[in-house]
């Protein structure tokens, strides 16, 4: 017998529709590319979003079409995240910090019809235009009229204004009834090897994701918070906030293109943000910056850290100097992005203050939606002690399946677990910390030694601001860590006081054979070391000369 409960399709224009209806007055606050404060509600930015979902239609795009995005955090994207999937199109965030040629490969590869770009992105749109002739019919610069870039783009590509195509346009009366399991949006993996990968998100996952993520023990937001996304709608759709900060009638305060200590500090105090969400570089940056300018955070109570393990002298100078809460989570492009997040449990209150910090540090527990396992290179299922470590693997509603243009279900076992490519422990309580990336870890001898742990006690050395860890290739033991690190700004590190630095917090075998300084170390364009470089480039440092 089937229930008798009504089925509206789970679709991301319901999220709108509600936070319009029941939260029109909280508001979006934008810092623009030309620099000025944008002030708009909820219940306009419907309006808006279905207005922009007139102008795509006279653009000629329908169901299923790409619409791409270059652009910062701010009330257009929003708009645009909306009208494209709530009229059944698909957008496609595209990452600007890619090489120029990877923005290409990529749009092509997803035979983008349109571009929406924010002006400061002018150039990269010129470069990128001539290789997408094939798909790419028009160019919608994200600005008014007085502010349009000046650009030549090839013949029978057209050059818009944002705000002319809105105001020309009928909106839709009403937003229309998907299948729920249609494609809602797309977003390429940074791929630190070979070239991104899409995936390609549905209406469904993205509901399930956002309703899982605002549970109380995930970023759990509520009409009260005033939410600044750090994390970029082009990475991952700022993981999920554009959709679970409506969602709970959160307010969502824009902060553009400038995302450094102070310009986030003087949005966090004047908008009265109440949580914000970043990758560690950022809230390294702005602690730097409270730090030399006595500044303090007025409304700020919960800082979420993901997307590259949280340094613990971070969680501990935000929590003891400035009274504020980090939470770190784990995710990746191919989970929408949340697989965990760290609370305590009831089970956990009665911990002495050293072993709750120390639980804090891990990656925390999954959300309800999303199953993962730890195995072995044969693929055998590991024991959750907290200390044996093995493959990640996931599973849910919220985890990818194939990647674009791939064969279903290729990006699965035969089980249906998803490898993560992530290497982890999982404690008796389901608490998971990452100890590596599969090809980062360094094989010594047969045992494994965690990179991530070393790079944690080298950031907390007074004189170091950044530190890598690899596998260098090692005449008897195959595999010895190497620690690369990059000076603070006027210091010059203290060798021995560095190697000394490791003694009493990991065991003797574990500490880094080598230490070299270097004045940078490379980044992908989502912020993360790129390991890859600097093993093609230190990976013999430890080998005896060649004769
Ligand atoms: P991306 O798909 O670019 O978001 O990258 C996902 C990868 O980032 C994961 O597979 C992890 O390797 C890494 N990552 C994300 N969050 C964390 C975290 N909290 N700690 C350690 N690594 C993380």
């Amino acid at each position: 017998m089937l229930g008798l409960m009504q089925e509206p399709p789970l679709n991301i224009s319901s999220i709108i529709r509600h936070a319009a209806r029941h939260h029109a007055a909280a508001e979006v606050v934008s810092r623009t590319v030309e620099g000025a404060t944008h002030r708009t509600t909820y219940a306009e930015i419907e309006a808006r979003a279905r207005q922009l979902a007139g102008a795509l239609r006279s653009l000629g795009i329908g169901a299923g079409d790409r619409v791409a995005t270059l652009a910062w955090n701010g009330h257009r994207h929003l708009e645009l995240y909306y009208a494209v999937s709530g009229m059944g199109a698909i957008c496609h965030t595209i990452n600007p910090r890619l090489s120029g040629d990877d923005i290409t490969y990529i749009a092509a590869h997803a035979a983008d019809a349109v571009l929406f770009a924010d002006t400061s992105f002018a150039p990269l749109v010129a470069a990128a235009a001539p290789g997408l002739r094939a798909t790419l019919r028009a160019v919608v610069f994200m600005t008014e009229r007085a502010h349009m870039p000046d650009i030549v783009l090839p013949e029978g590509m057209d050059l818009l204004c944002y705000e002319e195509i809105v105001a020309a346009a009928a909106p839709l009366a009403a937003w229309p009834e998907l299948d729920e399991r249609s494609a809602a949006s797309l977003c390429y993996t940074s791929g630190t090897t070979g070239r991104p990968k899409g995936v390609l998100y549905s209406h469904r996952s993205t509901l399930l994701h956002a309703l899982a993520s605002n549970m109380k023990d995930v970023f759990g937001l509520g009409a009260a918070d005033r939410f600044l996304p750090v994390v970029p709608m082009f990475h991952v759709n700022a993981w999920g906030s554009p959709y679970s900060a409506p969602m709970s009638g959160a307010s969502l305060i824009m902060p553009g293109r400038h995302l450094d200590g102070a310009s986030l500090a003087d949005m966090m105090n004047a908008e009265r943000v109440t949580c914000s969400a970043g990758v560690p570089t950022v809230w390294l940056g702005l602690l730097q910056h409270l730090r030399a300018s006595g500044k303090r955070l007025e409304t700020v109570e919960r800082l979420i850290i993901g997307g590259s393990a949280c340094p613990p002298m971070l969680m501990r100078a935000f929590g003891d100097e400035y009274g504020i809460r980090v939470d770190h989570a784990w995710g990746m492009t191919e989970m929408s992005p949340i697989g965990t997040y760290n609370m305590p449990k009831s089970s956990n209150a009665a911990l002495p203050p050293d072993a709750a910090f120390r639980l804090r540090e891990k990656q925390g527990r999954v959300m309800y939606g999303v199953d993962m396992r730890i195995v072995n290179d044969d693929g055998a299922e590991l024991p959750w002690d907290g200390a044996t470590s093995g493959h990640l693997q996931v599973k849910g509603a919220n985890v990818c399946s194939a990647y674009l243009g791939d064969a279903p279900g290729s990006a699965l076992d035969a089980e249906g677990w998803f490898a993560t490519g992530d290497v982890a422990t999982v404690d008796a309580e389901g608490y998971m910390e990452i100890t590596d990336r599969s090809k980062d870890v360094v094989k010594s001898g047969g045992e494994w030694i965690s990179t991530v742990q070393l790079e944690n006690i080298a950031v907390g050395h007074p004189d170091v601001a950044e530190a890598a860890v690899i596998a260098a290739r090692h005449p008897k033991w195959d595999e010895r860590p190497l620690l690369i690190v990059v000076a603070r700004a006027g210091v010059t590190v203290d060798l021995a006081s560095l190697r000394a630095f490791f003694d009493g917090k990991v065991a003797k075998w574990w500490q880094p054979d080598d230490i070299v300084v270097v004045d940078e170390l490379p980044h992908t364009a989502t912020g993360k070391i790129q390991k890859m470089a600097l093993r093609d480039r230190f990976r013999d440092h430890l080998m005896p000369p060649a004769v």
